[in-house]
């Protein structure tokens, strides 16, 4: 660190970015988020988006993804703060996920010209009883600081079981078919960053994917906030 943004530093400390504390020099978060956030390193598989020692493509309930990336581990306070999110009626929150999701982004997929931001759907029904959909918001925000255009071609067909009640296996069956493309023009020929919040089974992102694809699309990327720690079971 130059001895001059060092000196400053002193005077006008920076802020962590997730919680507002003090961050020491030299250090990227707070030592409490340090403590509570595992972000995920560089050296990840790109079809299942954990770190490499983690990899679980061959597990039978892994969908394997054409290009997933994600910025952190579900856990501790990242999983509080999606659940705020998501549950507790806090969409402020989509706005910071976002930023992370964004310098993700760019850092993964750095040569990649993206023609639009997708996100997974909800139903019509599903997203008046949350009076969001935190996928959107994330998408919004996320192509908002890409200077990339949203692309809400992305429609889910079909009601279905909550997710999170079912094993691995269930989920895929749960959802095939589910999705679908309003226009197949709005994703033929295109390049296109798909978001979501969390990835479990990566169920519903492969169904996504594949939506997109037989519509046309040229190639379909993931992007997450955060990647369950997911081995087969329920979560
Ligand atoms: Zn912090
Ligand atoms: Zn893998």
């Amino acid at each position: 660190m130059k001895y001059q943004s060092r000196f400053s530093r002193i005077f006008f400390p920076e802020k962590c970015d997730r919680c507002g504390r003090i961050i020491p020099l030299a250090h990227s978060f707070c030592p409490h988020c340090e403590e509570n956030i595992r972000v995920i390193s560089d050296s990840f598989c790109e079809s299942c988006g954990y770190e490499k020692t983690d990899c679980f493509c061959e597990s039978e309930f892994n969908p394997k993804l054409p290009h997933i990336a994600a910025v952190y581990m579900y856990c501790g306070d990242i999983r509080e703060r999606i659940h705020a999110m998501k549950f507790r009626g806090r969409p402020s929150f989509a706005s910071s996920f976002a930023s992370d999701m964004a310098k993700r982004v760019r850092q993964v997929y750095p040569d990649v010209a993206f023609d639009g931001v997708c996100f997974t759907p909800m139903t019509k029904s599903a997203e008046k009883e949350r009076g969001y959909n935190q996928s959107r918001l994330l998408a919004k925000s996320l192509a908002h600081k890409l200077g990339v255009p949203l692309n809400d071609c992305l429609v889910k067909i079909k009601q279905t079981d909550k997710q999170h009640s079912l094993t691995g296996q269930e989920r895929k069956q749960n959802l095939k078919g589910s999705f679908s493309v309003r226009t197949p023009a709005e994703a033929q020929g295109k390049v296109l960053l798909l978001c979501d919040d969390i990835k479990t089974t990566g169920a519903t992102l492969n169904e996504c994917t594949e939506a997109l694809l037989s519509a046309g699309a040229k190639d379909v990327y993931c992007i997450c906030i955060a990647l369950a720690d997911y081995h087969g079971g329920k979560e």
